[in-house]
């Protein structure tokens, strides 16, 4: 709504009246101005003007249409059911027109328009689009609109009902009150407006919508068993405000309540609650990170009605083109983000100890360890404390003594790059025991070593399971397993005692000095 401001401007001052005359129209006019701001100022202070300016503020703020079929409606359907008794088949009427409004809602409107997570026959899309109405969630392009924003800018200003404004608000308040539509994320619905169903539904919505809420269920009630005033309040108003709660919770609760099973970066959450009250919305980060999936409950004992609906509707060969997104890559998702929860256990319960951590920002703390000290500790901590084995990997020293037993390459193999740089040894170069730093660049001192990405390929999430292995064929070393595998890069991380100073940089120099000496 569009703000009037109030600007208090002076009258012009005709020039040919006299000076005094002037003097005298701006002095009274000050004095006007100064009682009127006195007066604005009491009425700031004063509390019970201030509470109702608060209340009229907040009432100009609602949106009255949505507040009135959310809340309003609902609201006198609870009235209505205080004096009508509820019979068996409108009951049963209730609940089964629940899930096929629902599944409209999760099916239709969701998975089908909004995601594009399969293709679906005319008839269907009709059955869908007409359902669906009967939720009154209004139509399928503006839902899908605002829903394709909601995943495009997930807790970001844009996104329509974000959960970083409160819980309260990403549930129902961005509904009943009213919204900025500039801030909404802006997303493409051309697809959508090309489909002649949509536009259908679109076009027709109100009438449709009103029919199938409210109309329909009465009529069926009426026709069937003699009760459409019941149909009418339980399978329809009540009926309603169910479907519709069960999508605000899609959009409140699975963003708050349950596991981050994939990420952690953004709000949406998996739980089975979420997935029980919503037709099996609730597995949203599941979601989140695999939209166009046409499941949500990606394991098969999940809850996912919608999911099996879908299913059927293929087997029926009402459905095409399901899609969903390759098992190894949803298990390498899973994984990665279990390796991430554990290194942030691993990273408290080091901090908790006093300990090194392995990351960049903790090496900035821990020791720093010249290239002779490292020699002569590595000798002197030989003779006199023989658990403590210093290796030198990509600039970080790390005490492999407690891994020397189970080293599955062998202890011998481990026990040989002691006092040494093991940097090409652990990444893999064909190299004879180590002393090449030039093969390779070597990161910043007082840095975490710049470690490669996983691997894409699929099935390697399982492999980086392996450990620290390090091989020998011939005379040359080589790690059978070593920088490509994630899991060798945590366990030796865990063994990390201090930076060498200057880094590799140390190596390259020695290199230098030595081929200058050998000239
Ligand atoms: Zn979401
Ligand atoms: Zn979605």
């Amino acid at each position: 709504m569009a703000r009037t401001t109030t600007t208090t401007q002076s009258p012009p001052v005709n020039s040919t009246q006299p000076q005094s005359v002037a003097k005298q129209n701006q002095i009274s006019l000050d004095a006007s101005q100064g009682r009127r701001r006195r007066r604005r100022r009491r009425r700031s202070s004063n509390p019970i003007i201030h509470a109702i300016s608060a209340l009229f503020a907040i009432l100009n703020s609602i949106n009255y249409w949505n507040s009135f079929w959310v809340l309003a409606v609902p609201a006198f359907g609870f009235y209505l059911a205080t004096s009508t008794p509820l019979l068996w088949p409108t009951a049963v009427f209730s609940v089964v027109y629940y899930f096929v409004t629902g599944l409209g809602i999760t099916a239709g409107y969701h998975r089908l328009w909004a995601h594009r997570a399969y293709t679906a026959t005319i008839p269907l899309r009709i059955y869908l689009a007409a359902t669906s109405a009967g939720a009154l969630q209004d139509s399928i392009r503006t839902w899908s609109s605002d829903h394709r924003a909601h995943h495009r800018f997930t807790d970001t200003l844009k996104d329509p009902y974000s959960v970083r404004k409160g819980l309260f608000y990403s549930h129902i308040g961005w509904l009943i009150f009213k919204q900025d539509a500039s801030l909404k994320g802006r997303t493409s619905i051309a697809d959508l407006d090309r489909d002649p169903v949509v536009m259908w539904q679109h076009n027709f919505y109100i009438p449709l919508a009103l029919g199938m809420a409210y109309a329909f269920p009465a009529l069926v009630a009426g026709a069937f068993w003699s009760d459409p005033l019941g149909g009418f309040i339980y399978a329809g108003i009540l009926r309603v405000m169910l479907v519709q709660q069960a999508t605000f919770c899609v959009n409140s609760l699975a963003h708050y309540l349950g596991a981050a099973t994939f990420d952690d970066h953004r709000s949406p959450r998996d739980h089975v609650l979420t997935a029980l009250l919503t037709l099996g919305e609730g597995y949203h980060n599941f979601h989140h990170e695999f939209p166009n999936d046409f499941r949500n409950a990606v394991d098969w004992w999940q809850y996912d009605p919608t999911k099996w609906a879908i299913q059927l509707w293929f087997w029926c060969g009402l459905v095409s083109e399901v899609k969903t997104f390759d098992q190894n890559v949803i298990e390498r998702g899973r994984m990665q983000q279990e390796v991430k929860t554990l290194e942030g256990k691993e990273r408290l319960l080091l901090g908790m100890q006093g300990g090194a951590v392995g990351s960049g920002a903790a090496a900035a703390t821990e020791t720093l360890w010249s290239w002779d000290e490292f020699q002569r500790a590595t000798t002197l901590e030989l003779a006199t404390r023989p658990r403590r084995h210093l290796i030198l990997v990509a600039g970080i020293l790390y005490d492999v003594a407690s891994f020397l037993a189970v080293h599955p390459g062998g202890e011998s193999l481990l026990r040989s790059a002691v006092g040494k740089d093991a940097t090409a040894l652990f990444n893999g170069g064909l190299e004879t025991t180590s002393h090449h730093p030039h093969s390779r660049p070597c990161p910043a001192s007082k840095e975490a070593p710049a470690w490669p990405p996983l691997r894409a390929e699929s099935g390697s999430a399982m492999r980086v399971t392996s450990v620290l292995v390090l091989g020998i064929e011939g005379p040359w070393l080589i790690v059978t397993l070593g920088a490509d595998s994630a899991g060798a890069r945590r366990i030796l991380e865990t063994f990390r005692v201090g930076v060498l100073r200057g880094g590799c940089e140390v190596e390259i120099w020695k290199e230098g000095y030595r081929e200058e000496q050998s000239r």
